[in-house]
């Protein structure tokens, strides 16, 4: 074990975890690969949740699904195996209650331990079982009749796992490291007088509130993390995330990047579209011109609901670069995404004499090679594609605009590998890099934006071409599905076209192909004069184009498709769309496919068909749909049953995995958060770093490379 040296004082932040007693190189090493390596690292180990042992809670008084201690004498055990073996301990305490405790791994030692008579208290969340209520696994002491069993005095923390280190040694590791928190001297980071304007506890009382909350301390308000001193944590762990954000920001925007200042090839399209841009499209493309003008990259999200038409707003982008004698990429998540932009963009582009390639995976051998030469020389002025793009082996002459569509599929790190397919590709600080467009149509609810987008500019195309009508959404049982074919039938009859998406719980593509297959087979039988078409995972990108081809051009008026078509795909004459298990979709994703219908300016339906029973959070997602069509209200709706963790698609942003703070709960956080991050960036930029160090760690390592 390494001893403390004396000599020059360490940095009580940097000190080391091996400067602790008992913490050798095994120990260091577990710990290090969980991202702990100083002894503030385990300070700011949070515990996830508390456990109440303060009080004994009468075995009558306990309720399904609520954590509690319990007392009381091993009345009967019954060892059995059914499916595996299992071990029942009957728990009965003086007011005549009975609870099960129930085991599925026990070492013969324990068995021997519950011996009739014997006294036990245990703690766990009980749940109905065969006979009343039982605690599965629940953690237990023996009570020695002779010694002393006094309650916990405080509230005992529940850490996050770390593999290898023991839940007892892992509190004790902690209790050491809090023993040596340093005084607020040492210990914040925020500046004094910024500290006084926050009437929050400081951070040396915070911490030690949440690891060692005193007994009278609020459980409730600790459980739903809502105390003081866990909106202090949170406060300065949303403002070290805020920080990382601006400072990767500013990292970007230290290289040049070509400015883009042609108008007459935008001017041209603009006046060959067979439409009027929405004053959202001029307005947001106008913020995009500027941007590029400047030999500074651009970093510009824009928000859009689905049909909000970003796709031209791009292409007019595009249009900056080519006019220059650059290069602009559009890169989307799916193949059918990507074939429909490069429809799109050869529509508009071909006329005009500019040159669309084409590149996803499925594109090999001669025609690949070809497409490559094409994008390394140059004569490619315009790359449309998938994931391919980003592949080693893809090189662009000079790539001034990388456009990347439905942001949420991708993570950050997506996204910046595009943007190193820029001309320079070392990415030394004189690299010149492209500017970076990046389109959603998950809306994401104000204040989330700015969390998450910190280092993105953000423009909203807040509005949707005219002549759209709203789709009226209905939720049916699926008991009800015979009716819909003849509503399918109806109006088809009318020359309307219909969509209908199968979805399962298992998603599987094959399971899913294998459903919308029979699904169509059903369908088809049951509507013999229409024609239906196909779509699903598992078959060849030409089949996939050639139904999606017969649909567009009217030729089947009903096409079955599992979810390959929730995004982008355009056909304003469907009016009509059935979506199997709705209950089994998110919100964002039903929003999405619903986008598919109320293209055109016949009335639109969307019937939601779902599975009974419903749950309550399904029920909830379904009233949702059906009561609001805004993309802003359902990602608001989205984060509160959701969180942002999955509304954002983040697990890769950075986003995800915050130690105390969530996005939902601490919004009001934010705009405070915004506000002081912009002051230190301006005043102390040192203690922006460390602060984004302590908090970030490793993700931001990674960031700023
Ligand atoms: P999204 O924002 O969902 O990607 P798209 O770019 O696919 O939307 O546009 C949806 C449809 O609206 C496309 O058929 C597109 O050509 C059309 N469109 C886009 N802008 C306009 C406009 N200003 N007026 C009429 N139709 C438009
Ligand atoms: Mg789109």
């Amino acid at each position: 074990m390494p001893k403390r040296k004396d000599g020059p004082a360490v940095d009580p932040l940097q000190q080391p975890l091996t400067a602790l007693p008992g913490v050798g190189p095994k120990l260091a090493g577990k710990l290090a690969s969980r991202g702990l390596f100083h002894v503030q690292d385990l300070w700011f180990h949070l515990p996830r949740q508390y456990e109440d042992r303060t009080t004994i809670t009468p075995v009558r008084a306990l309720q399904a699904g609520v954590p509690a201690q319990v007392e009381g004498r091993v009345e009967a055990v019954e060892r059995g195996f059914r499916y595996r073996p299992v071990l029942r301990v009957a728990l009965g305490d003086e007011g005549h209650g009975t609870v099960v405790l129930r085991f599925f791994h026990f070492r013969a030692a324990q068995v021997a331990q519950f011996q009739p008579g014997a006294r036990v208290r245990a703690f766990g969340t009980p749940r109905p079982g065969q006979h009343g209520l039982e605690i599965v696994h629940p953690s237990y002491r023996m009570l020695d009749p002779m010694a002393d069993d006094a309650l916990a005095e405080r509230l005992d923390p529940v850490y996050p796992a770390i593999e290898g280190v023991g839940p007892a040694s892992l509190r004790r590791l902690i209790g050491l490291a809090l023993d040596r928190l340093p005084d607020a001297s040492v210990l914040e980071l925020l500046p004094p007088a910024l500290l006084a304007s926050l009437d929050l506890p400081s951070l040396r009382a915070a911490l030690l509130t949440v690891h060692r909350p005193p007994a009278d301390a609020d459980l409730a308000t600790l459980s739903a993390g809502t105390h003081p001193a866990q909106r202090r944590l949170a406060m300065e762990e949303l403002l070290a995330h805020h920080l990382s954000l601006r400072r990767q920001r500013l990292a970007q925007q230290a290289h040049a990047a070509p400015a883009l200042r042609g108008r007459a090839l935008s001017r041209r399209l603009q006046a060959a579209l067979p439409f009027k841009l929405t004053g959202a499209q001029s307005r947001v493309f106008e913020q995009i011109r500027v941007d590029l003008a400047q030999p500074r990259p651009m970093l510009r999200l824009v928000q859009g609901d689905v049909g909000s038409g970003k796709t031209v707003v791009a292409a007019m982008a595009a249009m900056l670069a080519v006019e220059a004698g650059r290069q602009a990429a559009l890169m989307a998540p799916t193949e059918l995404l990507a074939e429909q932009h490069l429809a799109n963009l050869w529509a508009w582009l071909e006329p005009l004499g500019i040159r669309v390639a084409w590149l996803a995976g499925k594109v090999t051998g001669r025609a690949r090679t070809r497409v490559l030469e094409e994008v390394a020389s140059g004569e490619a002025q315009v790359v449309v594609g998938t994931h391919a793009l980003m592949q080693q082996g893809v090189v662009f002459h000079d790539l001034a605009l990388a456009i990347v569509d439905e942001q949420h599929r991708f993570g950050v790190h997506q996204r910046l590998a595009l943007r190193d397919k820029g001309a320079g590709a070392g990415m030394g600080p004189d690299a010149i890099v492209p500017h970076q467009l990046v389109m959603t149509a998950t809306p994401i609810p104000r204040t989330l934006a700015m969390a998450a987008y910190a280092d993105l500019d953000v423009s909203a195309i807040d509005e949707l071409p005219p002549g759209r009508t709203p789709v009226q959404t209905i939720v049916l049982s699926a008991e009800r599905r015979p009716e819909l074919v003849e509503r399918i039938r109806a109006a088809c009859a009318e020359g309307r076209q219909a969509y209908w998406v199968c979805t399962l719980i298992d998603d599987s593509d094959e399971v899913v192909a294998q459903a919308a297959q029979s699904t169509f087979e059903g369908l088809s039988l049951q509507l013999p004069e229409l024609r239906v078409g196909l779509v699903h995972g598992r078959m060849k990108p030409a089949e996939k184009q050639a139904a999606m081809r017969a649909f567009k051009a009217g030729e089947t008026g009903l096409l079955v498709a599992t979810t390959v078509i929730e995004v982008g795909v355009d056909v304003p004459n469907a009016s009509l769309m059935i979506i199997e298990n709705a209950e089994r979709l998110g919100l964002a994703q039903l929003h999405q496919l619903r986008g598919r219908v109320g293209r055109g300016s016949a009335a639109s339906n969307c019937v939601l068909l779902y599975q009974a029973p419903l749950s309550s959070l399904a029920k909830q997602r379904l009233e949702t749909m059906r009561q609001t069509q805004d993309g802003f209200v359902i990602a608001e709706k989205d984060l509160e049953l959701r969180g942002p963790g999955e509304l954002l698609g983040t697990r890769q942003t950075g986003l995800a995995g915050f130690r105390v703070a969530d996005l939902a709960r601490d919004a009001d956080l934010l705009p405070r958060v915004q506000a002081i991050g912009e002051q230190l960036m301006a005043e102390a930029p040192d203690l922006a770093g460390r602060l984004v160090e302590r908090w970030v760690g490793s993700a931001a390592r990674y960031a700023a490379a």
